[in-house]
């Protein structure tokens, strides 16, 4: 008994100092360098990063489809990967199972079969299999599509049917590669939704690859940020927005104002000396010496717009208006300040005059400075 309550809180993934190099014609390319990372029992992270980062290497090392060189991988406390140990098993002994971009259906089952198919590869009797998916199906929207066959449904409803695949074992585990990048925009948007309320539902531990900054913060428990081979940061959606330790996690996740400048004091707040003026701010998690190069760095949607000569609320500096484009929501201002262009988001906002003045002002809390 205790041992089932140990296996409650245990994280259902265990990574440690994971490594995975391909060896081609042209040479040795680390793809995952000393990665760590834990998934909690019913836990939704997700692995964003670019292209090349390595964040399906990852995946597909979890899922034991791809050998890694070193580590150790321990999913539901057992010992799944070491290197040292010796012991690969196989991806069917591992417990999970995996969502792709593709689907990945048998175009000649039924889309009840289509889901059963773990069941009856586990012994399910047809009878039993066919039961449980049916209920499955019900729970992804799908009820009224037991019979159906993949062609016939459209891409979100094929996602779908795979989703109802992934979780009608009940492992536990499941694992997404971009499972939704095929879909139109409305579609993607709903499934998010409904990803998540199943979660909520079902409790599995969810890790899911996506290059898609918003798909992300919308989806995850914690996001790891991945930089060739590394986990650059993991935080909640929160802490990598509003609390990014380098500057890279800054650019990447949405986008932000970047002002070099060089440090002037560094012991009672961080402050940079810039061709804009003075600008305080919150340091990341560079070590700033004194008249070092630095960066700092604040998001368009968090810059305020001011008459100029308005009383000064943190960092105020003064710009020309280059142009300004209605997006709907918000409206996006272009300001020149000196030689360098500024880009301020105002939600709800009226477009200004090209040429106009006005003072932009940026919360020293808001603003972060990282080295150079
Ligand atoms: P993407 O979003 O483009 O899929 P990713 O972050 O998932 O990118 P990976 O597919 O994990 O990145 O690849 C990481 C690195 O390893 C890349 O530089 C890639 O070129 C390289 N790589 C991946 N698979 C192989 C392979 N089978 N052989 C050689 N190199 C590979």
């Amino acid at each position: 008994i205790s041992g089932e309550a140990g296996a409650q809180t245990a994280p259902r993934v265990q990574v440690r100092n994971l490594s995975k190099i391909y060896r081609t014609r042209r040479g040795e390319h680390v793809a995952l360098d000393n990665v760590s990372i834990d998934i909690g029992a019913g836990e939704f992270v997700v692995l964003l990063g670019p292209s090349g980062c390595g964040k399906t290497t990852l995946l597909r090392c979890i899922a034991g489809l791809e050998e890694p060189d070193g580590g150790e991988i321990h999913i539901n406390g057992k010992l799944v990967y070491s290197s040292s140990a010796g012991i690969s098993v196989p991806p069917e002994g591992r417990a999970l199972n995996m969502v792709f971009q593709s689907y990945a259906l048998w175009p000649h089952m039924s889309v009840v079969d289509n889901v059963a198919y773990p069941l009856r590869n586990a012994r399910a009797s047809t009878s039993e299999a066919r039961a449980r998916a049916a209920e499955t199906l019900e729970l992804v929207g799908l009820g009224a599509f037991t019979a159906a066959y993949p062609g016939q449904l459209s891409g979100g409803q094929q996602q779908r049917v795979a989703l109802a695949r992934s979780i009608v074992s009940n492992d536990g585990l499941v694992l997404f590669d971009e499972p939704l990048s095929n879909l139109d925009a409305k579609v993607r948007d709903r499934l998010r939704v409904e990803l998540l309320n199943l979660q909520s539902r079902i409790g599995f531990s969810a890790v899911y690859v996506t290059h898609d900054q918003m798909e992300a913060l919308a989806l995850a428990d914690r996001v790891a940020v991945m930089d060739v081979g590394r986990i650059a940061q993991i935080g909640s959606a929160r802490d990598i927005y509003d609390r990014p330790t380098s500057r890279y996690v800054a650019d990447f996740v949405g986008s932000a104002n970047e002002i070099a400048g060089r440090i002037v004091s560094s012991s009672e707040g961080v402050a940079i000396e810039t061709p804009m003026g003075r600008l305080s701010g919150v340091a990341g998690s560079d070590r700033l010496a004194e008249g070092a190069k630095a960066i700092a760095m604040v998001r368009p949607e968090h810059c305020i717009l001011a008459s100029p000569g308005s009383a000064a609320s943190g960092n105020q500096v003064e710009g020309v208006v280059e142009r300004s484009l209605y997006l709907g929501p918000v409206v996006q201002h272009f300001i020149m300040v000196g030689e360098q262009q500024l880009t301020v988001s105002v939600s709800g906002g009226e477009g200004l005059q090209p040429g106009s003045r006005v003072a932009i002002g940026f919360a020293a809390d808001r603003t972060r400075i990282f080295a150079a």
